[in-house]
């Protein structure tokens, strides 16, 4: 009922009669966009564009989230200039790409991506055994462009000087109806493109629509394809979903979907575990919050909660086979590191940051003598100072320790000695609450029973 009274007033065509050559155009009275939410560098580019005589738009995401009255987080650019021609417009323009040739326009930090048009051909394009599509970088018309799109919501096209929406597949209808819907056929779209698979979970949990049931339905069947697609392009994609400012509804409907088995091992990792559950659920809240708040998220940061259950499991086993402490905290880093690194492509420094917050776990428990004033100084206290407050909340270890480096981090001199007095009179109030141990042989011959006190 809802649809047919939108399509009545906006005149779009039912899905089978639908001409994908030819766009339904629609006015700003139509569409409602604000045109104060584009910026002026996406002006600049498309009017440059077009004083050179060719057409140019701000497309995909940028568009959806102005006709949902959302200000876009970056503006993708797509006109019918080839790269060449776009770089040579403007003073700061690079061509980069394999996969796809595509120009970051640069002004100041701002940076903006134009894309040439995609032809037609993903049937001709070259695909590996699976049917994804290797390389792809013929160039066409714009109704071919917007068939190449993902998702009918992501295929719109505006043109900041006359203030018009180009909708070729109904995307202001599924905006409306909060319907995601995949152009084309879905099975054949995620078999070019397993990724699609990843997106479409992102986009259901970060803007609450509906996978209509033809896009949702062979999920769960191609799943495993991912496995297929390179590390790099993965990673991407999953630092876009935790990184989304919904990263816990994403994981969510990832489970939902059935896309959290088999799909990466860290999926299996993070949603599998019992006991790490309540800790990461805590972390992608405070890292949802830091988004809505306009703050930055490590990515080191991220991972190290994501994997720090492993981590512990890993740790314990390796202390239970008498390693001591911090030997055995390294030898779990390693093993955590290694079995994910191959699949998730964690690079270098996101790894190096993830180590740095794990390994310091320990030296919080040591709040005697200059070890806490030079914990201040490592380079990186304040995300291993967060990562405590973190375990603190799950209940892995007493709140006691994180309220007392709370103290000392924010106190004066005077404060934290009276702390650090406090906490050698009372040894056994930063005891985790681990079961307890046996003496076992520590790494310089003594012996240490528990977890604390050792570096
Ligand atoms: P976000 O708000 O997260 O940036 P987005 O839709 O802009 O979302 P991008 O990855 O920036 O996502 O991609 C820009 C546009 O390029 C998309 O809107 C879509 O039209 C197209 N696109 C991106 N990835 C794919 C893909 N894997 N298959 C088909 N089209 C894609
Ligand atoms: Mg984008």
């Amino acid at each position: 009922m809802i649809k047919k009274f939108i399509r009545k007033i906006l005149g779009v065509k039912k899905e089978a009669a639908r001409d994908t050559t030819v766009a339904t155009v629609l006015g700003p009275a139509q569409h409602g966009i604000d045109p104060k939410l584009v910026t002026s560098n996406a002006i600049r580019v498309t009017s440059s564009l077009q004083e050179a005589g060719f057409e140019a738009f701000v497309v995909g995401g940028a568009v959806r989230d102005l006709l949902l009255g959302v200000k876009p987080k970056d503006f993708d650019i797509a006109t019918n200039a080839t790269p060449e021609q776009v770089k040579r417009l403007f003073r700061r323009a690079f061509i980069i790409g394999k996969r796809f040739q595509i120009v970051h326009v640069m002004f100041g930090q701002d940076l903006l991506e134009v894309t040439t048009f995609r032809g037609a051909g993903a049937d001709s394009a070259p695909k590996d055994e699976h049917g994804r599509v290797l390389r792809d970088n013929t160039f066409g018309l714009q109704h071919e462009d917007a068939l190449r799109r993902d998702f009918t919501i992501n295929a719109m096209y505006y043109n900041p000087a006359t203030q018009e929406v180009l909708d070729y597949h109904g995307g202001v209808e599924d905006i409306r109806a909060q319907t995601l819907r995949m152009i084309g056929k879905p099975e054949e779209r995620y078999r070019e493109d397993p990724v699609r698979m990843l997106r479409v979970v992102r986009f259901a949990a970060k803007l609450k629509f509906t996978i209509e049931p033809h896009t949702a339905e062979p999920i769960a069947v191609m799943a495993p394809l991912i496995n297929n697609v390179p590390a790099p392009r993965v990673f991407d994609e999953m630092l876009k979903l935790l990184m989304s400012g919904h990263a816990l509804a994403c994981l969510q409907q990832l489970r939902k979907e059935g896309l959290h088995h088999g799909l990466l091992p860290l999926l299996d990792v993070v949603l599998e575990q019992p006991l790490g559950a309540k800790f990461v659920t805590l972390a992608l809240d405070a890292t949802d919050a830091r988004i809505a708040a306009g703050k930055t998220v490590s990515p080191g940061f991220l991972f190290a909660s994501l994997l720090w259950h492993q981590v512990l499991e890993k740790w314990t086993a390796y202390r239970a086979a008498g390693e001591s402490t911090i030997p055995a905290l390294h030898l779990a880093a390693d093993d955590v590191l290694d079995s994910q690194t191959e699949k998730l492509a964690l690079q270098r420094k996101i790894g190096s940051d993830m180590r740095d917050i794990w390994s310091m776990q320990p030296r919080f428990e040591r709040r005697v003598g200059k070890a806490p004033h030079k914990l201040l100084e490592h380079l990186r206290f304040r995300a291993g100072y967060d990562f405590l407050l973190l375990r603190c909340a799950s209940g892995e270890i007493e709140s006691e320790i994180g309220e007392w480096w709370t103290a000392f981090y924010e106190g004066d001199e005077e404060t934290r000695e009276a702390l650090l007095a406090s906490a050698s009179a009372a040894p056994g109030a930063v005891k985790k609450k681990r079961p307890p141990r046996r003496s076992t042989r520590s790494k310089s011959g003594g012996t240490v029973t528990g977890s604390t006190g050792e570096q």
